[in-house]
């Protein structure tokens, strides 16, 4: 499959040092300035292919979500490049940016805040198409979005209530819709049913499958519910702590993860019949992204570090199973 999407080397920091005199601290008896810069996406390199559903996991604040962010161009990334369709897409702006706009879209995770609730089903879906298409008349208008709310199963009956009127659900289903209306070919998905009770979610996701099927969407999908990524993904990507550990194809991960976070992330899933005491217990807290450890990020609670893992940020290699993986104790075969 060809690469939908690229990203190459991106860094996305944000400086929340605040006033002058907020960054004014006093060391060894002088008063120096410093910044407060947190590192919430680090060099990460990947590639989105066409029709695919390549999952982000990792812990909540891992930096998956300013990762979709940046992609999506929400954010400005502070170094790096992203392609889409071969093109260079970070360094559009403004009316340039407008064609990518319709192709790439949203969902967010809560959809009681991602909706306008002064506006109606109708005009939530109304004004992105309106914007994007001006020659289309009042009636094609109209038959776009009652086909939309059709086919995400929202009552077209409903088309003039107001958010507050839905269930979390079907609040869902129309952010959804609101994603789709515009026939977009790449969606980001940032925990788009983690909000949702259990039983809702699964509809959700038969949605969005549906939905990648009849339209040959392709999705990034930001989850921390691993059991849901073995579901729907193509490939996983592991995150931790802004930097990209493991990259491999959803079953080569679940059935052979490699690296030592990835392990111990994935020891933590419930399985029926699991033997008891499989879970890998990680010491220590996960650092802070403001003041990143040397080396590889993971050294502090990984049980195979050593001194080259203190020093050394690990290089991504490529095993034979095609999975990539960040680890030098993976490449020098010691793990
Ligand atoms: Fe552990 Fe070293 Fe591999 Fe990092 S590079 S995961 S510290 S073995």
């Amino acid at each position: 499959m060809a690469n939908l999407l690229e990203v190459k080397n991106v860094d996305k920091h944000f400086d929340i040092s605040g006033s002058l005199v907020d960054q004014l601290k006093l060391e060894g008896g002088k008063i120096r300035r410093k910044r407060t810069v947190v590192k919430a996406v680090n060099n990460v390199t990947l590639n989105i292919r066409q029709g695919e559903t390549l999952s982000v996991v990792g812990e909540s604040g891992c930096g998956k979500s300013t990762l979709a962010r940046t992609v999506i161009g929400l954010y400005q990334p502070n170094k790096g490049e992203i392609y889409y369709g071969g093109d260079r897409i970070d360094t559009v702006t403004g009316t340039a940016r407008r064609p990518y706009r319709t192709r790439m879209q949203m969902v967010f995770q809560d959809p009681y805040a991602s909706l306008n609730p002064r506006m109606t089903v109708k005009q939530i879906l109304e004004e992105p198409v309106r914007f994007h298409n001006p020659a289309l008349d009042r009636r094609e208008v109209r038959d776009i979005i009652l086909t939309t709310m059709d086919q995400v199963g929202v009552n077209t009956d409903w088309i003039d209530r107001f958010p507050h009127e839905f269930s979390g659900g079907q609040r869902q289903r129309i952010s959804l819709a609101r994603a789709l209306v515009l026939d977009p070919e790449f969606v980001v998905a940032d925990e788009p049913i983690a909000a949702l009770d259990v039983s809702i979610q699964a509809q959700i996701l038969n949605l969005m499958m549906d939905a990648q099927e009849q339209r040959g969407l392709t999705y990034l999908f930001i989850s921390h519910d691993l059991s849901v990524v073995e579901h729907i993904s193509t490939r996983v990507a592991v995150m931790y702590l802004g930097c990209l550990c493991e990259v491999a194809d959803a079953k080569e991960l679940f059935c052979n993860p490699q690296h030592p976070y990835t392990r111990a992330l994935l020891s933590a899933i419930p399985r029926l019949g699991g033997k008891a005491g499989g879970h890998i217990r990680l010491s220590g807290d996960v650092p802070t992204p403001i003041n990143l450890p040397s080396g590889c990020v993971f050294h502090g609670r990984c049980p195979h570090a050593d001194d080259r893992c203190r020093r050394e940020i690990p290089e991504d290699v490529t095993l034979e199973s095609g999975t990539r993986v960040a680890c030098h104790g993976i490449e020098e075969g010691r793990i």
